[in-house]
């Protein structure tokens, strides 16, 4: 058995957000998600009220004016550490001036995405899933957002989804069977648009699934409303995928609105970037799929950070990304491990990346280790093995023609 000492849990409570720098609010303002997006820290007064800022970060904010904008919402505000300029939270969401800095491999659209749009707003890749870009709109800004070109409406350019010419384009091309609405955050949508345009995609006839991608629920949990979750039920199969880093980002208000997605049968799965500084430690990625499983969320993809312009403070080397997979295989739940990947630079989709555990493969056998490195050997099974019981059959019905 594998008795290796205990390793540290990192926030692994669920603690609520509010009412932490907003202390006047009453309660049923601090619920509402109208209130919530008016009032988003937008400028640096507004984050100068109640943080000390670095002075990378000052100049931060004055550069992202004319690239992503500057947007937080207080839920997700009051989740960074006044004190601490290192703190997770404030890495992904303040802007620092290392977002000025861009390296030779770094592009604006490092997934190729422009290239793929037959129609503007839909990038069609992979054979049959097709990617919606319904809105350019968040209700917080990443600022490793890998669509920054088109996000928040700042950078260079602008996002003009022709929703009647994509609805065509999916009608006509009977080989796409996914459909995945993303942007921006498709669940900044009222509740009338977006059941109009999920009615619109429903009356699709090849359209067997429907997902949505966002970081709603986890930037602006009151968005998820009874109301919403019944127009998302009426739309099923209808899946979800959410977007967290960090195990701070699982407050009571996150769990509770997952979980009434989940009870309106929406199966949930989350997208994590790996990012310097927020989560690349075993640790913290073991703290954050555990509390994700226990909100009934499945870690889906662990993405190696795309290369964004302005991107190199925050990325990590893929070899630690391995390495915190290797880590997890094996020494933890399986539904928890999520798939770590590199979205292929210019366009090539995402592109899986495993520990090897294959020492050896030929036509005889192979040899590989488990996750306490113990070497195991299976014999291969040749094509021929594979065959002989056919050979065998035809063989039966010959001798039965003949005789
Ligand atoms: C990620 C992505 C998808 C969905 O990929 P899955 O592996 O099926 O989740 C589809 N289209 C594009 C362009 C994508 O980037
Ligand atoms: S929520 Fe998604 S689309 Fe919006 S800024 Fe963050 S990464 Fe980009």
């Amino acid at each position: 058995m594998n008795k290796s000492t205990p390793e540290p849990r990192v926030e692994m409570e669920f603690a609520t957000s509010a009412p932490g720098y907003w202390a006047g609010v009453s309660p049923e303002q601090w619920s509402d998600w109208k209130w919530q997006l008016k009032n988003r820290v937008t400028t640096l007064e507004g984050l100068e009220k109640h943080l000390q800022l670095t002075p990378q970060e000052r100049a931060g904010v004055i550069l992202a004016g004319s690239k992503l904008s500057l947007a937080v919402t207080p839920h997700y505000f009051n989740l960074i550490e006044r004190d601490n300029p290192d703190c997770p939270i404030r890495r992904q969401i303040i802007p620092h001036v290392g977002e000025g800095t861009i390296s030779p491999a770094e592009m604006a659209d490092p997934c190729g995405e422009d290239a793929h749009m037959p129609v503007p707003g839909l990038v069609h890749r992979y054979p049959d899933r097709a990617l919606f870009l319904i809105t350019d709109r968040c209700a917080s800004y990443c600022r490793y957002c890998t669509r920054s070109r088109v996000v928040s409406g700042a950078g260079e350019q602008e996002l003009h989804t022709d929703f009647d010419e994509a609805i065509a384009y999916l009608k006509k091309h009977t080989e796409v069977r996914d459909v995945l609405l993303s942007g921006g955050d498709p669940l900044l949508f009222s509740d009338d648009k977006l059941d109009t345009l999920l009615t619109r995609l429903r009356e699709i006839p090849h359209l067997e699934f429907l997902r949505i991608g966002t970081r709603v629920p986890i930037f602006l949990p009151q968005r998820i409303t009874p109301e919403l979750c019944r127009i998302l039920q009426k739309h099923h199969p209808l899946w979800m995928s959410v977007h967290t880093n960090h195990p701070r980002e699982l407050t009571t208000e996150v769990r509770d609105a997952l979980g009434m997605l989940a009870n309106h049968g929406v199966p949930l799965g989350n997208q994590s970037v790996l990012l310097s500084g927020v989560n690349d430690s075993l640790p913290v990625m073991k703290s954050l799929i555990h509390k994700l499983l226990r909100c009934r969320v499945r870690p889906y993809y662990l993405y190696q950070c795309d290369l964004i312009q302005g991107s190199s403070h925050l990325r990590t080397s893929v070899r630690k990304g391995i390495e915190i997979i290797e880590g997890l295989r094996g020494h933890t739940t399986g539904y928890a491990i999520p798939q770590f990947v590199i979205d292929a630079p210019g366009g090539g989709g995402k592109v899986p990346l495993n520990p090897s555990y294959v020492f050896f493969h030929d036509a005889e056998k192979v040899v590989f280790r488990n996750f306490e490195g113990k070497v195991f050997e299976y014999p291969e099974v040749t094509e021929r093995e594979v065959q002989a019981p056919v050979t065998h059959l035809s063989v039966l019905h010959e001798e039965a023609f003949t005789s």
